[in-house]
């Protein structure tokens, strides 16, 4: 493993933007985020994926102004454990906090037969058709998860009059990868990039202005040994673009970190081209638990753990 001088004086950074993170399953995030850091990485957008994890979020994020920005989702793994009242708990809560947030996401659709017969495809639909009416009501962007529901979930943004839109780690059809870019939305790409033929082949096929990257974190990528990611590995997802492109990383990282910029409406000086500073930030360490946001219970988030296990935390959710 390389020592913090070995990094800094091998590595090659670029400001960076891991547009799709999930903060809240990470431990340690305080050395993470460091890490993160030392890597070039200049923001990070933080999504939820129910109430819990939406407050552990937004937490995050007021201890990383700046730095780490979030975004209020409703993963549609979730859904299979909430009733129509709870559902309606969380969209009030993704409401209630809208302005803090960048973004509303993880949200979705995935007709994975597990997720399914858990969470019917016309309930998916139904949830996601609301959370996206939040989101043009707030003019927010979205970042979707659309596992083997690419149509569908097409369809719904469009419907929905969406202007901005992130398909996140895409690996679908070149059908409808072609209307995603027509319609002017984006594409991001993961470290599976490096291998996942699905995935490789979709990032090929979008155009370097409608690219993102991100790390999906913390999912374990690998063929054979796994990893558990992190945002530093942003630069695996960043060298796979690169060779996948033919350009080389400092063009992809420039171009994706404009992207984001753009999408997210995030402030421009995160994307000024000057190189970032090399050294760990004394960050602050203040808990503000609590502050500003609105409590309102709906499901356990113990019984809601049971339906993360079949797919995000390992990139075999995409074969
Ligand atoms: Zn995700």
């Amino acid at each position: 493993m390389l020592s913090k001088h070995a990094l800094k004086s091998n590595l090659k950074l670029y400001n960076l933007i891991d547009t799709h993170a999930h903060l809240d399953e990470l431990q340690n995030f305080d050395s993470i985020l460091d890490n993160a850091r030392e890597r070039g990485i200049v923001a990070i957008i933080a999504v939820g994926s129910d109430y819990q994890s939406n407050i552990k979020t937004l937490e995050i994020s007021q201890k990383y102004p700046s730095f780490v920005f979030p975004a209020l989702g409703l993963h549609p793994w979730q859904l299979g454990e909430l009733n129509s009242s709870q559902v309606n708990g969380e969209l009030e809560f993704i409401e209630q906090n809208i302005t803090q947030a960048i973004a509303i996401g993880e949200i979705g659709l995935d007709y994975d037969k597990r997720v399914v017969k858990r969470a019917s495809k016309e309930f998916q639909k139904e949830v996601l058709a609301r959370l996206l009416e939040l989101a043009r009501k707030y003019d927010k962007p979205v970042s979707l998860h659309t596992r083997y529901a690419w149509r569908d979930a097409l369809q719904l943004v469009q419907d929905a009059d969406i202007g901005k839109a992130v398909f996140h780690w895409f690996t679908g059809f070149s059908s409808v990868l072609r209307d995603i870019i027509n319609g002017g939305y984006y594409v991001s790409a993961t470290p599976a990039a490096e291998y996942h033929e699905e995935h490789r082949r979709a990032v090929k096929e979008t155009p370097m202005d409608k690219l993102l990257l991100e790390t999906d974190c913390p999912v374990y990528y690998g063929r054979g040994t796994k990893y558990q990611s992190a945002p530093g590995d942003i630069t695996r997802s960043l060298g796979a673009v690169a060779q996948l492109k033919g350009l080389d990383e400092a063009t992809v990282a420039e171009q994706t970190t404009r992207n984001a910029t753009v999408l997210f409406s995030l402030p421009s000086v995160i994307a000024s081209p000057s190189p970032p500073v090399i050294l760990t930030l004394t960050l602050s360490v203040t808990k503000r638990k609590g502050k500003n946001l609105k409590m309102l219970r709906t499901g356990s988030a113990k019984q809601s753990q049971s339906l993360l296990n079949p797919g995000r935390r390992s990139d075999d959710n995409n074969k």
